[in-house]
């Protein structure tokens, strides 16, 4: 059976950058499922081995793993480098990281007998990919699942195919066995075909909360199944009691507009004490007009990219008139330089007037402003979200981190740094609409296996102490 076309544009140039078809995604299912069981015999040894392997076959091809990311995404050169580290990087976390959480170990048990807790595979999980870090995200999981013992069906986003397409062919070159790792090509059809086949074992997805919500009512009768869903974010960013308004500006800057705003955890709203408004957005609108944004191999270097293509472009621009309409006060614009392509300048907006403000992630170089008389309501602002991945707090004040600390709702919590760049090395993950409390990056070795525990006694002697009438 022959899928559809699948074809994926330069964002920065709108050529066309890749061509293939749709895959058929009961022949992959098929495939991983024959595969997964010698893998998953193998001593776990050999796996990390080639996953050793797969982290050197990607610092071999480092400059064409970045280009292809930096062509197929937008993002600047020197940022699709950093993800292609951080999908060599991956490797060693995850190999520390699966024996500090899911290894072996013997548990306290009485005489004689020995308890032991090991871990095993799920079995065929399907992996669903976003296009924002189109090879770090989805191998994110892909790394674990398989030193886990799983085989992995993976279906990067349709925005994104080569990126995808490259990832796997380096796990195959490495020496991951092609029938345990498969790269599905295709859309929202291909992944809700995939989500619901009923021989995969779980699934493992990135993407928008909209998606998310879909899949967790789709495995809503399926226990059985792992589910982990890493989803959005609507991020705020306190700031207060600081004396360096300069360097504020910086990690605002960094939070709200780094990939052109399509993170997860980018902020998306600045909450202000309203005494240091007026300074502090003067140092934010000089650094936000001097952001370079361009093509990704553009010399000098962009701060940022185009967002991924035009349909995005236009919801965003049509968000940022959304917000006006409702009483918001625009600061600085968001311009379209070009109206042919997706390049957008960022925008910044003051919402305190505002009638409602919309509790939606708008995943795009959008920065909304809310003043506040007082810490406790710059906290219950930043609150007001049903998302809850990360929230920065910058300050000078150790007791308003304490007390930020204490009563704000996300699972990346940060003082004086962006909301973003969070590490590989530490668990990734929100509470509210920003996942279903399976954390990645550290933790996602914890849903690659499951526990099993044994009593253990080498011969079978046994004796009943009470209720017994004497033997006749
Ligand atoms: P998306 O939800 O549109 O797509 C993600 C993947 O799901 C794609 O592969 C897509 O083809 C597939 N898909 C879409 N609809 C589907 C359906 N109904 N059933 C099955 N599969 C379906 O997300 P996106 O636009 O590619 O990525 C951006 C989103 O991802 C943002 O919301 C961002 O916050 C989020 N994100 C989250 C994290 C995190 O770790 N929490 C990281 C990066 C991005």
């Amino acid at each position: 059976m022959t899928g559809a076309e699948l074809i994926s544009f330069e964002p920065a140039t709108g050529a066309e950058f890749w061509r293939g078809v749709a895959g058929d995604v009961d022949a992959e299912v098929a495939t991983a499922r024959e595969s997964w069981a010698e893998w998953a015999a193998k001593p776990v040894t050999y796996r990390i081995e080639t996953l050793r392997r797969f982290a050197n076959t990607v610092r071999a091809r480092h400059d064409d793993f970045t280009d292809t990311i930096a062509r197929e995404t937008g993002k600047p050169l020197w940022e699709a480098r950093t993800e292609v580290d951080s999908v060599v990087n991956k490797v060693d976390i995850s190999v520390a990281a699966y024996s500090e959480r899911t290894g072996q170990r013997r548990l306290d048990a009485p005489m004689n007998t020995r308890m032991a807790l090991r871990h095993k595979p799920h079995g065929v999980l399907a992996v669903l990919g976003p296009y924002n870090f189109p090879a770090h995200l989805p191998n994110g999981h892909i790394v674990p699942a398989l030193i886990a013992g799983n085989a992995v069906i993976f279906k990067p986003s349709e925005k994104t195919p080569a990126t995808g397409a490259f990832l796997v062919r380096c796990l195959h070159e490495a020496g991951v066995p092609e029938g345990c790792v498969r790269l599905l090509l295709g859309g929202p059809e291909e992944g809700k075909a995939l989500s619901g086949h009923p021989d995969i074992d779980g699934l493992l997805f990135t993407g928008s909360a909209r998606t998310g919500i879909a899949l967790n009512r789709q495995f809503a009768e399926q226990p059985e199944k792992i589910l982990a869903l890493e989803m959005g974010g609507n991020n705020p960013i306190v700031v207060w009691k600081t004396p360096d308004l300069k360097s504020a500006a910086v990690l605002i800057v960094q939070s709200a507009f780094t990939t052109a705003g399509q993170r997860c955890t980018a902020g998306r709203r600045l909450i202000v004490d309203k005494q240091l408004y007026e300074p502090l957005l003067g140092e934010l609108e000089t650094l936000i007009r001097r952001i370079i944004v361009d093509h990704p191999h553009a010399d000098p270097q962009p701060f940022m990219g185009p967002v991924i293509d035009n349909d995005t472009a236009d919801m965003l621009t049509e968000s940022f008139l959304a917000l006006s309409t409702r009483g918001g006060r625009p600061l600085l614009h968001m311009a379209r330089p070009n109206g042919d392509l997706p390049f957008l300048t960022p925008g910044l907006i003051d919402m305190t007037e505002a009638s409602d403000r919309p509790d939606i992630e708008l995943f795009g170089p959008i920065l909304q402003v809310v003043r506040t008389d007082t810490f406790e309501e710059a906290i219950v602002e930043a609150n007001r979200t049903r998302y809850g991945l990360s929230a920065s707090l910058i300050s000078q004040d150790p007791k308003l981190f304490e007390q930020f600390w204490a009563n704000i709702r996300a699972g990346i919590v940060n003082w004086n740094r962006p909301t973003n760049g969070a590490s590989s090395a530490a668990p990734f993950g929100g509470i509210g609409w920003s996942g279903n409390h399976r954390p990645s990056a550290l933790y996602a070795a914890d849903y690659c296996a499951y526990p099993v525990v044994s009593n253990e006694a080498d011969q079978a002697r046994a004796t009943i102490g009470v209720g017994l009438r004497d033997a006749v």
